[in-house]
């Protein structure tokens, strides 16, 4: 990010102000009416998305106790009063415009889908140079952050050789994002070993969400495989990855007959593929339980039950018997 001698709120005084944040870098550098109303959460809607683009939204004076996500104020101490030039832009006056629509993006919680289908319309190759500049040119996690998920969930295949780059020097600090960019941008192979051996660093007690948060986009039997070597007990994050997965009725029996804690991962996997609503991580995926024969399906699960009767079994089992139409595909 250039270093220009404004304002980085109004984008019109002098600085007068540079202020350590909590990215120490990264300071705000403001006149002293905007450091003011900076410090009394009573930023203009402007001045909060310009301030957003540079420190991201989620510092904690821009955060979302603070402002809603259109910029206005929500506990201000002192009055905000706003005129119509001083709103954020929309989605629709920036979408045409590849570097205001980048900062957009960079103001949002999260990488939402309207945006994803904007930057889509974009040129590749001049968007991986943008984002490219952007994740090099900052200090700020989260906008580097947001970069990667832009490679994830937009450029795809165009931003392996950069996305197998990071991987070497910054796959410790960017585990989370560069893990979702491999998923899109590199063979799904390598994707999956680059991860396996991360996670390989991980503690045990960490290593369920982070497997989660790291594979799930990956939809494949390699990670249930890894999961049969790596799964040591039960936690509710092993169901959730297996379910977005696809898993064939076939391993759900094998995982039922091993016991626990795998017959309770395969019940929450079977589960899950109900109860994706209130999922992030696979609400999109409507995840299924493939290639069922039907009718093993109450014999099994019932056989189980006879076996490992606690509430939470028994609990699971209704919940699938009586959803089961939802939950498998038939076939061999
Ligand atoms: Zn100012």
């Amino acid at each position: 990010m250039a270093v220009t001698h404004l304002c980085e709120a109004c984008k019109r005084n002098e600085i007068d102000v540079v202020k350590i944040s909590d990215e120490p870098a990264q300071p705000y550098r403001l006149c002293n009416d905007c450091h003011r109303r900076l410090l009394t959460y009573s930023l203009r809607p402007i001045e909060w998305y310009h301030l957003a683009i540079i420190h991201s939204p989620k510092k904690f004076l821009l955060h979302d106790d603070f402002y809603e996500e259109n910029g206005e104020a929500c506990q201000p101490e002192e009055d905000v009063l706003v005129s119509a030039e001083e709103q954020i832009p929309t989605l629709q006056a920036v979408q045409h415009d590849l570097e205001s629509l980048l900062d957009f993006s960079i103001t949002r919680w999260f990488l939402q889908y309207d945006v994803i289908i904007a930057l889509k319309k974009h040129d590749t190759q001049k968007m991986l140079m943008s984002v490219k500049a952007r994740f090099y040119g900052t200090e700020n996690h989260e906008v580097k952050s947001r970069m990667l998920e832009i490679a994830a969930d937009v450029l795809g295949t165009a931003a392996s050789d950069w996305v197998r780059e990071l991987w070497e020097n910054d796959a410790d600090e960017f585990f989370h994002p560069l893990s979702w960019a491999a998923a899109s941008s590199l063979p799904a192979e390598e994707g999956m070993r680059r991860i396996f051996d991360q996670l390989k660093c991980v503690s045990e007690k960490e290593l369920p969400m982070t497997a989660l948060s790291s594979l799930y986009r990956f939809r494949s039997h390699h990670i249930l495989d890894w999961m049969e070597s790596h799964c040591s007990s039960f936690n509710d994050s092993w169901g959730r990855l297996a379910s977005a997965c696809f898993p064939t009725w076939l391993r759900m029996k094998s995982w039922l007959n091993k016991g626990r804690p795998f017959s309770l991962i395969a019940l929450d996997t079977m589960a899950n593929c109900l109860a994706v609503k209130n999922d992030p991580f696979i609400e999109e995926l409507s995840p299924k339980i493939l290639r069922t024969d039907i009718n093993e399906i109450e014999p099994i699960l019932y056989d189980y039950l006879q076996k490992d009767g606690v509430p939470r079994v028994k609990t699971k089992v209704g919940i699938i018997v009586k959803n089961k139409e939802a939950i498998f595909e038939k076939g061999e």
